[in-house]
């Protein structure tokens, strides 16, 4: 630290104002230690906002009243079900204490005001496990923000955390930006947190620990860049499961007004207001607003191409065997973007149960007049294939002489695409949505060095801590977020505090 710069001090320095990080914050006040809560965006949220929202617990409030009698015991063995030829590398004293803690967590996000409905099943959970936030996921950061600031968390927006410095063999501070380039240093007293998410959206970390064929696939989150796995690796830390990467898959590209749902404020009136609506009202009434959220957030069954459908690009090619890994070839197209192309007998066969257009799982099924109602936008549909190719803004004697092709030789054994009217359904992208690749942690959460040591004064949390950890199914990356992310905070408090050292 031979460089003088403007300096701030706290008991712990969290990096990150995402899930983790906000929970870390929040446990570290809550035992009295001074907090600086480091955040690069203009607000807190991260992927934790961008999330559907699904967090998997037992022994909730929700299951008691539905007569489930649960167990993190049976929790603990049904993740290594969702694991399947996983399981081996999973992180078991991680996994533990993921299933000891969700009926704890659950019931603390529920007392800052977080209203989930549910549950809803998935197998192969054995109970229905899946509690879904109402309105929407955007509530995590608006009432855990709004807890830290009532604890007296000093948050810091738009500011960047870019290097650990490490001081007589500890981590004792952080150096970052604001947005105007200016650089601080924030020192810890106690530990400091790395809750700064994956590296979704890092081609260089997803080529070194993932692959070439997603380094550079688009993330739902561009601003997951890895940071704090790439500030710890520079002191010595690893990345367990660093191969592991969900996507990418496709995905309609986003509405560019968001819907609805989406602009509810999550406030807890409002939040208990839809709750009783799902309970009470019938689903006629409330299917058309779940349809106008699912619409926005899925991506197409696979089912479409097994059933015959063909994904062109921009340019009216079909570039890829849809039955292969289609969402590979789209990330490789021209403006990353391609078009869903069927006809009329697919279209009719995907209106109703069991041909769907897109599904939550456990939730609901959108089918293709939920696409045509809610996002027409991406809905085309014409007599003729020049109508449908003017629609789609791709060359229509292209798109006719690629139909064409397909029908008489390129089909295999799916059906020609030969009944008028003409669909397809576009653009759609391809997304890594997350990077399950954590550091190695001790189960205090403290990052451990290359001699299988922790580093001192170094935490980690949610998914930069996930530590080999398998999260598989839905609603556990969540749960992961908020249980580290407190466990982290509270052993990085301690440290600040007289009783020194990381329990669990
Ligand atoms: C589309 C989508 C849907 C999902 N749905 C679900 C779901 O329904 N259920 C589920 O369990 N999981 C879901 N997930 C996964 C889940 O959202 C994440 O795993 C979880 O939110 C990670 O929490 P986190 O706190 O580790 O990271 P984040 O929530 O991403 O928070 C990290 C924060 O750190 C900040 N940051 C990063 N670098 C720096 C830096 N250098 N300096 C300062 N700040 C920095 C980021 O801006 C961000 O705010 C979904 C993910 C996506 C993308």
């Amino acid at each position: 630290m031979s460089e003088q710069l403007p300096l701030a001090e706290a008991d712990v320095i969290v990096v990150g104002g995402g899930g983790s990080g906000l929970a870390a914050a929040a446990e570290a006040a809550r035992l009295g230690r001074s907090v600086i809560l480091l955040e690069k965006n203009p607000q807190t949220g991260g992927s934790t906002s961008w999330s559907v929202g699904s967090v998997t617990a037992t022994n909730t409030p929700h299951q008691k009243r539905a007569g489930i009698q649960d167990s993190p015991q049976e929790h603990f063995e049904d993740l290594a079900a969702h694991a399947g030829p996983l399981a081996p590398r999973d992180n078991l004293a991680l996994r533990r204490i993921l299933a000891d803690n969700t009926t704890d967590m659950l019931e603390w996000l529920m007392r800052l005001g977080v209203v989930f409905v549910g549950p809803m099943p998935e197998p192969p959970h054995r109970y229905p496990r899946m509690h879904n936030v109402v309105p929407n996921s955007k509530s995590f950061a608006y009432h855990l923000t709004r807890h830290c600031r009532d604890l007296g968390v000093d948050i810091r927006v738009n500011t960047a955390s870019s290097r650990l410095v490490k001081e007589n063999g500890r981590v004792s501070a952080v150096e970052a930006q604001d947005s105007s380039g200016a650089r601080m240093l924030f020192r810890a007293r106690g530990g400091v947190v790395l809750a700064s998410g994956d590296y979704s959206g890092d081609p260089e970390l997803k080529r070194q620990l993932a692959s070439r064929d997603v380094a550079d696939v688009e993330a739902v989150n561009a601003s997951s860049t890895g940071d704090g796995h790439r500030m710890a690796l520079a002191l010595g830390a690893s990345v367990v499961n660093g191969d592991i990467v969900r996507g990418p898959i496709m995905r309609f590209i986003p509405p560019t007004r968001s819907n609805f749902i989406q602009r509810l404020p999550p406030t807890k009136p409002v939040a208990q207001l839809i709750a009783w609506s799902m309970n009470v009202l019938p689903q006629w009434i409330l299917r058309p607003f779940l349809m106008s959220f699912l619409t926005t957030a899925l991506g197409p069954s696979l089912d479409l191409f097994k059933q015959g459908a063909i994904l062109v690009n921009n340019r009216g090619e079909r570039f890829v065997d849809e039955l292969g890994k289609p969402s590979y070839g789209v990330a490789s197209q021209p403006d990353r973007i391609a078009y869903i192309v069927f006809d009329d007998a697919l279209a009719e066969k995907f209106e109703a149960w069991p041909y769907f257009v897109s599904t939550a799982p456990g939730v609901a099924y959108a089918y293709l007049k939920d696409y045509r109602r809610n996002r027409s936008d991406i809905y085309h549909e014409a007599d003729a294939l020049a109508g449908l190719a003017e629609s789609m803004h791709v060359p229509a004697e292209k798109l006719a002489a690629t139909l064409a092709e397909y029908n008489v030789s390129g089909r295999g054994a799916r059906p020609a695409l030969i009944r008028k009217p003409y669909y397809a359904l576009g653009p759609i992208k391809s997304y890594v949505v997350f990077t399950d690749g954590g550091l190695k942690v001790s189960e205090g959460l403290e990052v451990l060095g290359g001699d299988g040591a922790p580093i001192p004064g170094l935490y980690a949390a949610g998914s930069a801590g996930q530590g080999g950890l398998l999260l598989e199914g839905h609603g556990h990356h969540l749960g992961w977020a908020f249980i580290s992310g407190r466990i982290a905070g509270r052993n990085a408090a301690l440290e600040a505090g007289a009783g020194r050292g990381a329990g669990r």
